[in-house]
């Protein structure tokens, strides 16, 4: 009888996420044949530059009756239907421990990052990216500087396929009184790591995934951006700045123009891996925003891109998924592999 000692990269097994605590299930003997994904093009999307029906282009009538200024790089806006509401009696309306319920209060914003009704953030120019990282910083920093905001939360919905009900290129920041879920482990778990190895989370994390480099993607001089270890959306990635920074208003100039660099590189790649839009969800995760400070908190940006196989074959999150646990089968190594191996040309150029 011979004996099979365990080899990530053949045999089932579970991955922790540091950031949440939470586990992943990986079945790399599934994907031990070649890929052999079929890649169909999608059709070429093509779109006008402006559109007339569209409320987010500049002039334009937005729903309620307000009218869109002639913007020349990006516009914030209120959202007309927002989620939270600024003003509201705070405190708990009920509090039993079966119906617990409490006022939230906050504001929802809209991000437009360009004028032109037809781009995408790879296909945007560096200096434009730039100011969309300008807007991202400024917005963390005047909404979270509100007495009654704690956790300022920049994110992007991509893509038909992600619930985005406009192709023109947007993103939307929702402010709100309580740290939301998601952050709320993260801070968790960041806040205990430090107190047992008195570095950040992040820090380490990053040191050793870069000594490792089978997971990263992207790198320039001030970002990384890599598939963590931890990965449960087939082409997720992590995106991560060299420096301890707490939150996006702490980026120089120098680090700003990076991430503009990065952000293009990343989503180009993306973009090129089944030659489609690439749809995901995006947004940051920084400190909270009440006032003091985290020093175990690591600004980092998330991707979660859905798409598995090909422009039109994604992964489902169902049946164990919902009722046990996330599983994959492509393993985030070969994931950054295949990423890594993508062209920065974008192919549509
Ligand atoms: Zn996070």
């Amino acid at each position: 009888m011979t004996t099979v000692s365990f080899e990530p990269t053949e045999h089932p097994h579970r991955r922790r996420n540091a950031l949440t605590g939470e586990w992943v299930l990986v079945s790399p003997h599934r994907t031990k044949r070649p890929w052999q994904g079929q890649v169909e093009k999608s059709m070429a999307e093509l779109r006008p530059a402006y559109d007339p029906t569209c409320y987010l282009c500049p002039g334009n009538e937005r729903a309620g009756g307000k009218r869109n200024p002639q913007y020349t790089n990006t516009l914030v806006f209120d959202n007309d239907f927002s989620a939270l509401l600024p003003d509201g009696p705070s405190g708990a309306v009920d509090d039993r421990e079966l119906f617990r319920t409490e006022a939230e209060t906050g504001t929802c914003r809209v991000l437009c990052f360009s004028p032109r009704h037809d781009l995408t953030i790879p296909e945007m120019e560096s200096g434009d990216i730039r100011r969309v990282v300008d807007v991202w910083a400024q917005q963390v920093e005047e909404l979270g500087a509100q007495p009654n905001i704690h956790y300022v939360q920049i994110f992007e919905n991509k893509g038909a396929v992600m619930g985005c009900s406009n192709p023109h290129p947007h993103g939307q920041i929702w402010a709100n009184h309580t740290v939301p879920v998601e952050p709320a482990k993260e801070d968790a778990a960041q806040h205990a790591y430090l107190g047992r190895h008195g570095q950040p989370l992040l820090i380490e994390y990053l040191a050793h995934e870069l000594e490792a480099s089978e997971r990263i993607v992207v790198q320039n001089r001030h970002w990384v951006a890599l598939v963590p270890y931890w990965a449960v959306w087939p082409f997720e990635t992590l995106l991560l700045p060299r420096r301890h920074v707490l939150a996006l208003p702490e980026l120089t100039n120098d680090e700003r123009n990076a991430l503009a660099d990065i952000l293009k590189h990343l989503t180009t790649r993306y973009d090129n891996l089944f030659e489609t839009s690439f749809p995901y969800s995006m947004g940051w995760h920084g400190q909270p925003t009440d006032g003091r400070r985290h020093e175990h908190w690591q600004l980092h940006a998330h991707f979660y891109p859905p798409l598995l196989r090909s422009a039109t074959v994604k992964k489902f999150m169902v049946g164990y998924e919902m009722l046990a646990m996330p599983q994959r089968d492509i393993t985030a190594e070969q994931a950054a592999d295949r990423l890594r191996q993508m062209s920065e040309k974008h192919y549509r150029t």
